[in-house]
């Protein structure tokens, strides 16, 4: 077991493109760090870097206390489970499983000892003679999970690993990977580009976006202080809700005027130097309130979800959405009244995008 620590990695690809920028990033022994962001953010470079496949331009990296970035990668004690799973076809689920520990010329019988509590762990012990074809895919990722669960690396890297299974088995693998990590008690790296993962299964989630590190905190701190705009948006579904508005001051009292409405705000040391300039209002969906007083919008459009409706609104030109319970019937072209539940809303800076605290 061990943790990681990557000093000002840089990523630099033989055609000049700079995927990822002098990051820094601690990951602690036993700890499951999701790596998260857009498609093209930087984060299977990152981790392909991690595993040695692909080498590190600049920076330093550590696995456990050794400098790694001249080791080869079988050299790492990292296993590496992809979205493809890897398995060879023409080897049964225990060769497949077995493989890289024959390689290693450990003894039959430890191979055999391994593989079964492997595939005891991922409840697969019926299938060790299938051939990868005879198997579901939610099977084969298990068997590719099991390939690396019997190698007992001190580290797991994990590419998108649920990206090919149907909606259902995802949430269900989901669920599994979070047992399997506290059963084996070892540090996970896992990247993804889906937020309900990255909150789901991180003990901390690291946002990347253009080949830099954002954030890096527990999921619920980035969903309730998130440092931008970005990571505003990125985490939370459906997506938080961004209203321009004015901060003004009436009465001793602070106000986001957002075209001819108002909503009061509390008044904070923090908003002071925003008051008379443009911000953007945070908003999210389930913090948002219709009923009287706030800010008139407009229904576009209402899904029903079962319990929860949500409300897609319309402002002007802005569009909002609103998470209501289903209760209440609101009509296509109804004007409703907007407001923020327990002051819980965001400000961020017009310019830079960063939260203002
Ligand atoms: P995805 O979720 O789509 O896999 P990602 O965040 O994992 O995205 P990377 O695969 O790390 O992104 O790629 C980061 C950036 O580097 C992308 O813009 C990609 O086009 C670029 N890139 C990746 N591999 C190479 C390469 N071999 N040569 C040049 N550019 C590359």
């Amino acid at each position: 077991m061990a943790g990681l620590k990557l000093t000002k990695i840089n990523k630099t690809y033989p055609n000049g493109f700079k995927a990822v920028k002098d990051i820094d990033l601690e990951i602690v022994d036993k700890e499951f760090m999701v790596l998260v962001g857009p498609s093209g953010c930087g984060k299977t470079t990152t981790l392909r870097m991690i595993a040695g496949l692909e080498e590190i331009t600049k920076g330093d990296l550590e696995i456990g206390d050794k400098h790694v970035n001249d080791v080869a990668p079988k050299d790492r004690d990292i296993a590496m489970v992809f979205q493809n799973y890897a398995l060879y076809p023409h080897m049964s689920v225990f060769d497949n499983m077995g493989f890289a520990l024959k390689l290693r010329k450990m003894s039959k019988q430890d191979i055999k000892d391994r593989v079964q509590k492997a595939a005891e762990i991922l409840g697969i012990e019926s299938m060790l003679t299938r051939k990868p074809k005879e198997l579901s895919g939610g099977q084969r990722q298990r068997v590719a999970l099991g390939r690396a669960i019997v190698r007992q690396p001190q580290v797991f890297l994990m590419d998108e690993p649920l990206s090919n299974l149907d909606a259902k088995l995802r949430v269900q693998m989901r669920a599994e990977l979070i047992k399997l990590h506290r059963e084996l008690q070892t540090t996970f790296v896992y990247v993804t580009h889906d937020q309900t993962e990255a909150m789901t299964m991180g003990t901390r989630i690291c946002v990347m976006n253009d080949g830099l590190i954002l954030q890096v905190d527990k999921p619920s701190e980035i969903y309730n202080h998130p440092v931008n705009k970005f990571v505003a948006s990125f985490i939370g579904a459906p997506q938080m809700n961004f209203i321009p508005a004015v901060l003004i001051e009436e009465n001793g009292q602070t106000f986001a005027k957002c075209g001819d409405s108002k909503l009061l705000l509390k008044s904070e040391d923090r908003l002071k130097p925003y008051i008379g300039k443009s911000v953007d209002l945070g908003v999210r969906p389930e913090n948002c309130i219709i009923g009287e007083g706030g800010i008139k919008a407009v229904v576009e459009l209402r899904e029903l979800l079962g319990s929860e409706t949500f409300l897609y609104l319309k402002m002007g030109e802005i569009n909002l959405i609103a998470r209501v319970s289903s209760d209440v019937d609101y009509a296509i072209g109804d004007v409703v009244e907007l407001s923020i539940k327990n002051d819980f809303y965001h400000v961020f800076d017009k310019e830079t995008e960063m939260a203002v605290v």
